[in-house]
């Protein structure tokens, strides 16, 4: 380092051992913050988005938009292609699916989040949604990481079940380093010994990306969990370690959901939930 430090020309040399450049903070000290139309993510604004699981019908995702608007959401999330672990489950409505998000959009301006599983359907995605969601199956999906690199459309990255932290952020780094520079990350709980919950919520991991990274970062407590009941304080606690929001699934009849009833809120809870994040919000510097 020193030989190089000397020359005249050389104002600063920084010793980089992560092999992350692009998204490490080291070489962008500032926040990022991703601008939507209609949205940012990573500024004073926390991002609430809630919704179901699975997009099941135009009328469930129409009004489960209306619910968690009214409760103080401000994204709608909802699968449309689902990947779930096995093949005899529900496996989302598809194309039709991703129009009904567009339709609820239209009813209730809230922007959509939801999952991309094929490379194929990147052109699709780049046109009808607002934020391209990659599932924890899909983290080192490098083929589509690539090619969502060449867009310009916000990427919702989810750690992987087994990943670590860096492994994670050498996937964002796929995506940034290909051009596209909108990447949140969502830490959606990982896999440990603990059986009590379906994964761990691995709180850590946001001061730690809040210090190796300027992306920004939202924390998942419904997946994290499995456990509708313990989503709200773990919601919570996601805001005052300083996650840039949270992704919660609302159901309107849990019961009957076709993904993922378990650990889905009525709307009533989801607006007992956002009411707590409102202080903890405040807390944090930060608005809902
Ligand atoms: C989801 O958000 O619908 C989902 C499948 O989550 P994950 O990829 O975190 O399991
Ligand atoms: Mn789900």
């Amino acid at each position: 380092m020193e030989p190089i430090q000397e020359h005249e020309a050389v104002k600063k040399v920084m010793r980089v051992q992560e092999p992350y450049k692009k998204v490490n903070r080291a070489f962008h000290p500032d926040d990022t913050v991703i601008v939507g139309d209609g949205f940012t993510i990573g500024d004073k604004q926390l991002a609430v988005m809630a919704g179901p699981c699975s997009v099941e019908s135009e009328e469930q995702i129409i009004s489960a938009a209306r619910a968690v608007k009214a409760a103080g959401a401000n994204f709608l999330r909802g699968g449309a292609f689902k990947p779930r672990t096995s093949p005899y489950r529900f496996q989302g409505l598809g194309r039709e699916g991703l129009d009904y998000l567009v339709t609820a959009k239209k009813e209730t301006g809230l922007p959509i989040v939801t999952e991309i599983i094929n490379t194929e359907d990147i052109d699709l995605f780049v046109d009808k949604v607002d934020v391209i969601q990659v599932g924890a199956r899909n983290m080192q999906n490098f083929a589509l990481l690539k090619e969502l690199g060449k867009t310009k459309k916000p990427v919702l990255l989810k750690r992987g079940l087994s990943a670590t932290i860096d492994e994670w952020l050498m996937s964002a780094e796929y995506i940034v380093s290909g051009g596209n520079p909108n990447v949140v990350l969502c830490e959606r709980g990982i896999r440990t010994f603990e059986p009590a919950t379906r994964n761990t919520l691995d709180i850590s991991a946001v001061p730690v990306v809040k210090r190796q990274s300027h992306l920004p970062i939202i924390v998942d407590p419904s997946h994290a969990t499995g456990l509708w009941w313990a989503v709200e304080p773990l919601a919570v606690a996601a805001v005052c370690a300083g996650a840039d929001g949270v992704m919660v699934e609302v159901h309107e009849n849990p019961a009957e959901a076709l993904s993922d009833g378990k650990q889905s809120l009525l709307p009533e809870k989801f607006s007992a939930l956002t009411q707590k994040l409102k202080s903890a919000a405040a807390l944090m510097g930060r608005v809902v």
